[in-house]
């Protein structure tokens, strides 16, 4: 094949016509790209005419390069031309080959569950708010002081030691990992008593999250545990406001026939001090072979009672003035008997069956 020469008009006219014919004939967009390069590519015949030019005498050279000026025209818009009706055509086809049938069963993979622990913990919070109270929270690592010193422990307190305790490394750093949400109650108190003092405000909070001790996993035990607990400090609070408070809150944790009943105990914390029962939701207190009350036909719920003075005065607040009462339950414990959960290590596993049967709950 001889070079085509920028002044071969005729020449010209036939590479560019067949161009224009390779274009047409491509019924893709990568035989479009084949025939691009094929025709106008480095080494195709106009493109090498084009590069002549230079080589042209002075005289010829204006018309040559108007020649080829307006076949590289007629070539780039046949080019874009044939581009877009291949791209339409393939698009069009894309969307009928992939055309989602709406129709069709969608695949029955189950998106997860929240877990019950934490939709529990929701609800018992819900009940508080709903009479006004705060939601507090507060450090799981915690300053020995609040977790024991200013709860009204004595210093050698059994709960102090190494074996229920977890003590932060080194152990002057006087840091442990709490063993209840009893210290966010005097974080909240301290927060809150200026208002209290200054416009009157009683402190109404409850304090959710988890807490930590050396137990091992078993059945019944998990060293991470989660409790929920409440404490109001108000002008001329009594024992009567703390059974009204639990009592509402077991109605509504447990249905309007909830009982609670409050028996005699101790804690560093509260004096007078009382363990709460719940009058046994399944049986009554009617069937001695109940399995979930053994028969008592009551079910150990929490502990509660009147706030130590010497706890409001540890959070800045004079016991003569003020009185406060405070109580505190399982988490775990509650969702074990009001859903019939008989092994702690199922809520811990992570096992999204077990979460799923609580439903969603969002
Ligand atoms: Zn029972």
């Amino acid at each position: 094949m001889t070079d085509l020469s920028p002044l071969d008009a005729a020449g010209v006219e036939s590479a560019v016509e067949s161009a224009l014919a390779a274009f047409a004939a491509a019924t893709t967009l990568d035989e479009l790209k084949d025939a691009r390069l094929a025709h106008t590519g480095d080494k195709a015949a106009l493109t090498l005419a084009n590069r002549g030019i230079k080589d042209l005498a002075p005289a010829d050279k204006a018309a040559a390069g108007k020649a080829m000026g307006a076949a590289r025209g007629r070539i780039g818009a046949a080019l874009e031309a044939r581009t877009a009706e291949l791209e339409a055509e393939r698009d069009a086809r894309v969307l009928v080959e992939e055309a989602v049938d709406v129709t069709l069963p969608v695949s029955r993979q189950a998106p997860g569950a929240r877990h019950p622990l934490e939709t529990m913990q929701e609800r018992m919070c819900d009940v508080f708010v709903g009479m006004g109270w705060e939601v507090a929270e507060g450090p799981e690592m915690e300053a020995e002081w609040f977790n024991f010193d200013a709860l009204n422990f004595d210093p050698d307190h059994p709960a102090r030691e190494m074996q229920d305790t977890f003590f932060i490394d080194p152990p002057s750093s006087g840091l442990l990992m709490r063993t209840h949400t009893s210290p966010v109650q005097v974080r909240a108190a301290l927060e809150r008593r200026e208002a209290l003092e200054n416009e009157g405000r009683g402190i109404y909070v409850v304090c959710p999250g988890k807490t930590f001790r050396t137990d091992e996993l078993d059945a019944t035990h998990t060293p991470v545990f989660h409790q929920i607990e409440g404490l109001a400090i108000d002008k001329g609070l009594t024992m009567a406001h703390l059974k009204g408070t639990l009592d509402h809150f077991a109605k509504a944790m447990f249905g309007p026939e909830a009982v609670t009943r409050l028996r005699p105990s101790f804690f560093p914390f509260t004096e007078p001090s009382a363990e709460m029962d719940l009058r046994c939701f399944v049986c009554g207190g009617e069937d001695a072979a109940c399995r979930t009350c053994r028969g008592t036909g009551w079910i150990e719920w929490g502990g509660c009672g009147m706030t130590h003075p010497n706890v409001l005065v540890a959070a800045g607040i004079d016991p003569t003035r003020y009185t406060a009462f405070a109580f505190g339950m399982g988490i775990e414990r509650t969702l074990m008997f009001r859903h019939g959960v008989t092994d702690m290590r199922d809520m811990v596993e992570g096992d999204v069956r077990f979460s799923q049967q609580f439903g969603m709950e969002i």
